[in-house]
């Protein structure tokens, strides 16, 4: 039996009730075959082994009392995975379906995503299976400070730097880190995606999305191509998702689809700065469904369920993770799909991968197609400890940059290994080499 798969045997039985996170260990352990074979040292350092298992896991209750009056319990989470080059980094989720293996898939990816942004963070993840979605603004600050009143024992500007993600924005942010504040009394830099006046940084905000459309561009230009007219089918309506509209825009390019977790959009004229901005305050302020845009505007479809069979050039899937299916994946391609940019994590099952692949359109996974946030994330740390704020123009800059980098190493490590242009393949070398070699540096820890 191969190094690699008595790995995964062994996560299986440890970890077998995890899906989530078996399915991210599987794809990249799967992918790691060649790079194990000609670098014994892996397997006699048992990186895998140790790279599959969190540093450290904090688990702890959260209560808070509603508007009522009444007490209520929700379970607060901090997976800190890999700290090989760099402090912990990852967003915080909060959403009714957190649970202990999907934090751990997210944490394990971070790992990756991380290393591949060219900057010093390690990997880490974590949230709540609570729900914002119909609490008042008071129940969620309630609830943050309650969250937080625990989570600031683990964490710190040079130890573990949460930031925001699945119903985790600048709200949240905010009133978390106004908590950490008044528990520490000290102004640093705890967080990131923090408000403009305290210690933000431009850009962040609209990343992971134009990150997305970036690195689209970047794959696109292998081919002599670009995003402009390119018709593109876009999943979510949230942070990502908005943002996604918003570069692909820029760029001459027009989406036409959004979704919730109720339904999909379907707007063949597309969806232009006009609408986008009703989007965003619908979404953002007074947090209604995405049917409401098909109220709005004319000659929109409503339909339940998600935009897949919507025909496009390009998909951006920026929802949530499993959001494609194998068939999904066959129908996007069908109807002439030949660019999909991961703008959430593990959007696609594994069968919708194998589709994309076999059929050599250009994909980009997860790690490598959403990692602009966490980049800029990155960005913001730096202006933190330096005091000062780089314009709009110059975070963009490095943004830009660093996807083309991020695509650039993925690229490579796919054609050293032999996969061509398998960006699933490169991404995951790229991103594992880098926090493999460290590990092997700082000893066995
Ligand atoms: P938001 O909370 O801002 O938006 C999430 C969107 O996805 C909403 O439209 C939401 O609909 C929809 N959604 C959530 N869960 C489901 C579900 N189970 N089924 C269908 N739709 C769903 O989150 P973000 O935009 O920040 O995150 C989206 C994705 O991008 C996630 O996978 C996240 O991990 C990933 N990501 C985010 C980064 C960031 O910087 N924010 C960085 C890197 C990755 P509804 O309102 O109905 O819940």
């Amino acid at each position: 039996m191969s190094y690699v798969s008595d790995v995964m045997d062994k996560v299986k039985s440890r970890d077998g009730h995890q899906a989530e996170f078996l399915q991210a260990v599987e794809e990249v352990l799967d992918s790691l075959d060649a790079v194990i074979e000609r670098n014994p040292k892996y397997q006699e350092h048992r990186i895998l082994e140790r790279i599959t298992e969190p540093e450290r896991v904090f688990m702890f209750r959260v209560p808070w009392i509603d508007d009522k009056g009444d007490i209520q319990v929700n379970r607060g989470f901090r997976i800190e995975m890999n700290s090989a080059i760099g402090p912990y980094k990852g967003g915080l989720r909060f959403h009714p379906s957190v649970n202990l293996g999907i934090l751990k898939f997210l944490a394990f990816e971070q790992v990756f995503k991380n290393s591949l942004t060219t900057l010093p963070m390690g990997g880490g993840k974590g949230g709540s299976d609570f729900d914002p979605k119909g609490k008042s603004d008071n129940e969620v600050m309630r609830f943050c400070q309650s969250f937080m009143t625990e989570l600031c024992k683990h964490i710190g500007p040079d130890t573990d730097i949460p930031a925001g993600d699945i119903g985790v924005g600048g709200r949240e942010i905010g009133f978390m880190f106004g908590q950490y504040k008044r528990i520490r009394n000290e102004f640093t830099g705890i967080l990131t995606g923090k408000g403009l006046n305290w210690g933000g940084s431009l850009i962040r905000t609209e990343a992971t999305g134009y990150g997305s459309v970036y690195f689209a561009q970047n794959m696109l230009a292998t081919r002599g191509d670009s995003i402009e007219g390119k018709v593109c089918a876009v999943s979510g309506s949230g942070n990502v998702a908005q943002y996604t509209v918003e570069k692909v825009n820029d760029l001459g390019g027009k989406c036409v689809t959004l979704s919730d977790s109720s339904g999909s959009i379907y707007d063949p004229a597309g969806i232009d700065a006009e609408k986008l901005a009703f989007v965003i305050e619908l979404k953002n302020v007074k947090r209604g469904r995405i049917k409401e845009y098909a109220n709005k505007f004319k000659n929109v479809e409503y339909m339940e369920g998600r935009p897949w069979g919507i025909k496009c050039d390009c998909a951006f899937p920026s929802a949530t993770q499993n959001e494609i299916s194998r068939t999904e994946a066959e129908t996007l391609v069908k109807n002439g799909c030949f660019v999909v940019s991961e703008g959430a994590n593990m959007p696609t099952e594994p069968g919708g991968v194998e589709v994309f692949l076999k059929n050599k359109i250009l994909y980009g996974p997860g790690k490598a197609a959403n990692a602009g946030g966490v980049a800029v994330s990155g960005l913001e740390m730096s202006q933190n400890s330096q005091r000062l704020s780089w314009t709009r123009e110059e975070v963009d800059q490095r943004l830009e940059t660093i996807m083309k980098a991020i695509h650039t190493q993925a690229f490579n490590a796919s054609q050293e290994y032999g996969a061509k242009d398998n960006l699933v393949v490169g991404a995951n070398i790229a991103g594992f080499v880098k926090v493999a070699d460290s590990m092997i540096d700082q000893g066995v820890v």
